[in-house]
């Protein structure tokens, strides 16, 4: 078994990135602006927005930080957005997912200006997505691509089984996987929470992509000999050995999983590094287009 190491793959994009801001401020250009709308922000979307301002500093990128009070209105973040649309200085626009319950995610992402949606959720980018034109992937699957790009998996002709059909993870994933690309011609099942013979279905898998939020629910009785398996979930569980009190852990259970896998990611540092190389990645694309 090989780990695809999500943080070494990422620190290596990461690189590229940093030398290609170099680059292009040599050139006279403007450093690329990413900004991030924060609504409230419970433990798990503050860690995550943080990571991702991190990361821009990393690489050379300005960034910018929108807190609004879960109490907001939709009117108000909506308005939010098109400021940030209409400003020529901010390349790329992100807003933190889940919203309160009051506020339609739809909307929000439809509000967003396709040419600054670099987390690839809005429908114009989802549907060049589909037709394989250039567009704004989104970031989770797009980081998958560039791993086992990276890595070299052969995935032509392979049978790719995703679990989960979210707009954000499953569904783009089914779809790229089946694309006509270098990674991608795979024969792909998307299974989601109604179907019924899942485990008949994973073990037909040579890769495997776990979506579905629940902790450790791959088993290794659910997985061929030598399949590759891509772990997308991540649950936070309590911990006595870490400073915060909690660990990270993942859909497929890695202990007994990764002895019968040809590749495997971890949780931590596997696919979510990977998501936000890939956002910045997009952001870096937008700012030469803008
Ligand atoms: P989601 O929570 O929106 O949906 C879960 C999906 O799993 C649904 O499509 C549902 O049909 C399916 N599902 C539920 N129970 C199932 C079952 N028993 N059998 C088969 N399918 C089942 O999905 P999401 O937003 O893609 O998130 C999934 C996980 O990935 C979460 O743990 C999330 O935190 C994580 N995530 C990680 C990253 C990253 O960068 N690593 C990015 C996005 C999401």
């Amino acid at each position: 078994m090989q780990l695809l190491d999500g943080k070494l793959t990422s620190n290596t994009l990461k690189d590229e990135i940093a030398l290609e801001v170099t680059e292009l401020l040599a050139n006279g250009g403007k450093k690329p602006h990413l900004a991030a709308i924060l609504v409230g922000g419970n433990g798990a979307s503050e860690t995550y927005v943080n990571a991702k301002v991190k990361a821009c500093k990393k690489v050379g990128f300005d960034s910018t930080l929108i807190r609004l009070d879960s109490s907001v209105s939709e009117s108000i973040l909506l308005d939010e957005v098109r400021k940030i649309n209409e400003n020529p200085l901010i390349d790329g626009l992100i807003v933190q997912l889940p919203l309160p319950k009051h506020i339609s995610e739809t909307k929000v992402t439809e509000t967003i200006l396709p040419e600054k949606d670099v987390d690839g959720f809005h429908p114009v980018n989802l549907g060049r997505m589909m037709l394989n034109l250039p567009s704004f992937l989104p970031a989770t699957p797009a980081g998958i691509l560039e791993l086992l790009d990276r890595y070299n998996i052969e995935t032509s002709g392979k049978h790719c089984v995703v679990i989960g059909r979210s707009h954000i993870v499953g569904s783009p994933m089914s779809i790229l996987m089946a694309r006509n690309t270098k990674v991608g011609n795979c024969t792909v099942t998307l299974t989601h929470s109604r179907t019924t013979n899942l485990e008949e279905i994973t073990r037909s898998a040579d890769i495997l992509i776990v979506a579905l939020g629940k902790l450790e629910f791959v088993k290794a009785c659910m997985v061929k000999q030598g399949a590759v398996v891509v772990d997308v979930g991540i649950t936070r569980v309590k911990s006595a050995t870490t400073k915060s009190g909690w660990k990270l852990k993942g859909d497929v259970a890695f202990d007994e999983v990764s002895k019968k896998c040809s590749y495997i990611t971890p949780v931590p540092g596997g696919v979510g590094p990977m998501t936000i190389a890939s956002l910045l990645k997009n952001t870096l694309q937008a700012s030469k287009q803008n």
